[in-house]
């Protein structure tokens, strides 16, 4: 392995282009004064179109769990029934933040690798008829799976006064999501996942009806009081400025790639990553129906994916994730988000099937790199 050189293929944070990372390294300026000022009036309402919204994208320095925490803290008072739909990590995440806030939080566990059933929700709420908020997460970064948003916002506004609260920090830059369309109350994410950044900075965006519900909510938070963040060029609190001068930079990379082919180039890249393990007869935990463009979790059945990581790293400074919680040694992660191309599916795959060989798996070298290679070529 090369001294310096990572290959960083976990779900966030990811790699970050070069230009970005020079562009953090411009020297501080005043956080309150005129140059900051505009350089929030040039960012924020660039991001509205990677939200799908018209409302303010907000800006907190945190990581994304502080969004998360936000979208609980802002809304929910002690008390308060919740649902929870929980199809991995980050689901079981949001319940423990309603926990901690006292919520009364019923969860909808599903089996992990699954998407969750928009049909099942709208069952329960013939159970639970009082329930103030539904938190969902669109792409359940430890599982690889992308849950159905757009159908659960229907049947939660459907059957209920509801908020309809998402976990996009997998997803957001790297999904399609139209947060005003579907009906998405408050939509997170965090900045070193799909949006290219180091972590740091976590974005929320709110709907009407859920500005409403803070608006009326007695004891807010402090540092994460939501109103206080309602400026379009100023932030109540020193902003992580080399996060946003980054920010304008990642902007301008999208804008210039276009949102369609970044959402586009997810697309592929996941198609390229399933088709090679496919090939490699080397089973996904999920489903084609319900995967997510930015992270895939394998499944192996005859080599322990622990094994195989620890020589990706050793031999080739590739980085993967590992399984989480009872998922530890059953699975591996790609994260294939952000600044993340074809070339480097490839480069990882390749990479895999030789690892695979030096962990004396009987692999057919360059079958899966193969099958990638005829997904790009379509
Ligand atoms: C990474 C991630 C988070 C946030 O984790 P932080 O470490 O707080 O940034 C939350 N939800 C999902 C789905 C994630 O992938």
């Amino acid at each position: 392995m090369l001294p310096d050189q990572q290959l960083l293929r976990i779900p966030g944070p990811t790699p970050i282009p070069p230009s970005v990372q020079r562009a953090m390294s411009q020297p501080m300026i005043g956080h309150r004064g005129t140059e900051t000022k505009e350089l929030l009036r040039r960012v924020k309402p660039r991001l509205n179109p990677i939200f799908g919204t018209e409302q303010d994208v907000l800006l907190i320095t945190g990581s994304g769990t502080a969004g998360l925490e936000a979208a609980v803290a802002n809304t929910i008072h002690p008390g308060d029934e919740v649902l929870v739909i929980v199809t991995g990590a980050f689901g079981e995440r949001f319940a423990k933040i309603c926990e901690a806030y006292q919520a009364k939080t019923h969860r909808y566990q599903v089996e992990w690798g699954k998407a969750v059933s928009p049909a099942a929700i709208e069952e329960y709420f013939k159970k639970y008829s009082s329930i103030k908020a539904v938190f969902a997460t669109f792409s359940e970064t430890s599982t690889g799976v992308l849950n159905p948003v757009q159908a659960l916002a229907a049947v939660v506004h459907k059957n209920s006064d509801a908020l309809f609260i998402v976990d996009g920090v997998s997803s957001v830059g790297g999904v399609e999501v139209k947060m005003d369309e579907w009906s998405i109350d408050i939509l997170v994410t965090g900045s070193q996942k799909a949006m290219m950044l180091p972590p740091g900075l976590t974005l929320v965006a709110l709907s009407e009806h859920a500005w409403q519900v803070i608006d009326n909510k007695k004891q807010p938070p402090f540092y994460l009081d939501l109103k206080k963040y309602r400026s379009l060029d100023s932030t109540p609190f020193t902003p992580a400025l080399p996060l946003l001068f980054g920010l304008e930079k990642v902007l301008e990379l999208i804008e210039d790639e276009g949102l369609e082919q970044v959402f586009a180039r997810h697309q592929l890249l996941m198609k390229m990553t399933r088709a090679a393990f496919r090939a490699l007869d080397i089973p996904l935990l999920t489903n084609d129906d319900s995967a997510s463009p930015t992270v895939t979790a394998v499944k192996p059945d005859d080599f322990d994916p622990e094994k195989l990581r620890s020589v990706l790293k050793q031999e080739f400074g590739l980085e993967t994730a590992g399984g989480q919680q009872h998922m530890k040694g059953q699975i591996f992660r790609i994260g294939h988000m952000g600044y993340c191309s074809p070339a480097d599916i490839l480069q990882t795959i390749s990479i895999i099937e030789i690892s695979l060989r030096k962990i004396g798996n009987k692999v057919e070298l360059g079958k899966g790199t193969r099958a990638a290679q005829e997904i790009y070529l379509g």
